[in-house]
């Protein structure tokens, strides 16, 4: 089949990578010429682990362009894939999605198109675009595209950091759509998937127990929710155990303990319910202030899910409040913060819990050092604030430091020298946004360990 891409950012790049993989003819087509001329050069634009091995598996060379021409008219499937950010009253900012679908219909081939669209976006957007693409398509052609595409939702759940492992041996795939013929081409699309009858990729063994992948077929508009309703969830129970955490503290109860307890029992299970500070990235914040901009457009409260939003707020506060419980003046004090990217594997630094927490301690005086293995170059292009010097090196953001907050749970910060690192400090405070560190070990060392809920 031939597949285009719209839009190669994190969820774009996967899915062509992977189409590519299954033998389908992939087009790329973005609008960023960089990212366009890394993915040309069989180079990924993000940085994924597995993706740029996937990219280079030998293979139907993948097309890249920044022309709609060159990437529609011959397309079978054309999956959008482009950001849908918040606007400032919460809604997803469309206008992505929009000029897609309008470039799509200005050059729609004479074929059978399937549009998916795999970007995170509200109720009715299929429709939306569906009738973006006919209006587009008549303006061209002068006639309505009568049966010459359809629209359907195939929401993603990857996740950045694992999203090759979550594409090829995901727990389920969506497909949403009134149309047999859609349905019928995406279930085609995803049959190696689902059978995981594939020669895995060298680097991603299949693992232990999956045998198959289940597919779940809805109308557009279920399909499209189910994306909100996941992520909203997993915002729930992430905030759930932080407040727990808060109480947990107070009682003199320790939350690592409480949340094995609790998470043991399968109906409620133990992923996504480690106490820390709190959620971020790209998904999580916008897909819930959607969700609730959703509702409220149908009269309609989403109390669970904006508590959910508060209490993460709130999260991401308490971590300025420990600091400054400690050191009870934080003007003229340097902080060091391991981890920028929103959460470890991952160059992502959108809603990053760092970057809030370092602008709330600058607010209140301090000097931020902060340090990432990864997503360093990329935090002193997008996050220039004042008072906050991006370092080299883990080593650097201890010197001087009153405090150390551990924003990142990369495996990098598992093996650094603390003790040593201890020594360069001007008061061992270390703040370990993750419970990632042995508090016990940690204290031997000489720090004044805080953890979150212990
Ligand atoms: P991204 O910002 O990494 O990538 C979007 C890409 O679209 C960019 O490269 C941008 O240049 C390109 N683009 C914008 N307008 C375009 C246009 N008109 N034509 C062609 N290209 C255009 O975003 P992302 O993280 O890949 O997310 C894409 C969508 O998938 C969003 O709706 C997001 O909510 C959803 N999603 C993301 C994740 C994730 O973990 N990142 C997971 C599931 C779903």
């Amino acid at each position: 089949m031939n597949i285009t891409i719209v839009g190669g950012g994190y969820v774009g790049t996967v899915t062509g990578a992977s189409c590519r993989f299954f033998g389908h003819n992939v087009t790329i087509l973005d609008t960023d010429q960089r990212k366009i001329d890394l993915l040309s050069q069989g180079k990924s634009p993000i940085y994924e682990p597995g993706l740029e091995e996937l990219l280079q598996l030998p293979g139907t060379p993948l097309t890249c362009t920044t022309a709609y021409e060159d990437a529609v008219p011959h397309a079978d499937m054309i999956f959008i894939t482009v950001g849908t950010p918040t606007d400032v009253d919460g809604t997803p900012n469309m206008t992505y999605v929009q000029d897609a679908a309008h470039h799509i219909g200005l050059n729609l081939g004479t074929g059978y198109t399937l549009i998916v669209n795999k970007s995170t976006v509200p109720v009715g957007s299929g429709n939306w675009v569906e009738s973006m693409v006919a209006d587009a398509f008549l303006s061209r052609k002068g006639h309505r595209p009568d049966g010459t595409f359809s629209v359907a939702s195939n929401p993603e759940f990857l996740r950045e950091g694992s999203a090759i492992h979550d594409t090829f041996y995901a727990d389920r795939i969506v497909i949403g759509s009134g149309e047999a013929r859609a349905i019928a081409m995406l279930s085609d699309l995803y049959l190696p998937l689902r059978n995981q009858d594939f020669v895995p990729p060298p680097f991603l063994p299949r693992p232990e127990g999956i045998s198959a992948v289940p597919l779940v077929t809805t109308d557009l508009a279920s399909a499209e929710m189910i994306k909100y309703a996941a992520n909203a969830f997993l915002t729930v129970k992430i905030s759930f155990i932080n407040e727990i955490a808060r109480l947990a503290e107070k009682v003199g109860a320790d939350v690592a303990q409480l949340s094995r307890g609790i998470g043991l029992d399968s109906r409620i299970g133990s992923r996504f319910l480690q106490a820390g500070i709190g959620w971020g990235g790209s998904c999580f914040g916008k897909d819930t202030a959607a969700l609730a901009a959703m509702a409220r457009e149908y009269g309609e409260t989403m109390h669970i899910v904006e508590a959910a939003r508060h209490v993460n707020c709130k999260q991401r506060e308490l971590a300025v409040e420990k600091i400054l419980g400690e050191l009870k003046i934080l003007k003229g004090c340097s902080i060091g913060i391991l981890g920028v990217a929103f959460k470890a594997n991952t160059d992502d630094l959108r809603d990053a819990p760092a970057l809030d927490i370092a602008k709330r301690l600058i607010g209140r005086g301090a000097k931020v050092l902060a340090h990432d293995p990864v997503a360093l170059e990329r935090a002193r292009q997008e996050a220039a604030i004042p008072n906050l010097h991006f370092k080299n090196t883990a080593a650097e953001v201890f010197e001087g430091a009153s405090a150390v907050l551990l924003a990142t749970d990369w495996q990098d910060y598992r093996r650094l020298p603390y003790a040593e690192l201890r020594r360069a400090m001007k008061t061992p405070t270390f703040l370990d946004g993750r419970n990632f560190l042995d508090p016990d070990e940690m204290t031997a060392y000489g720090y004044r360990y805080i953890g979150v809920g212990r």
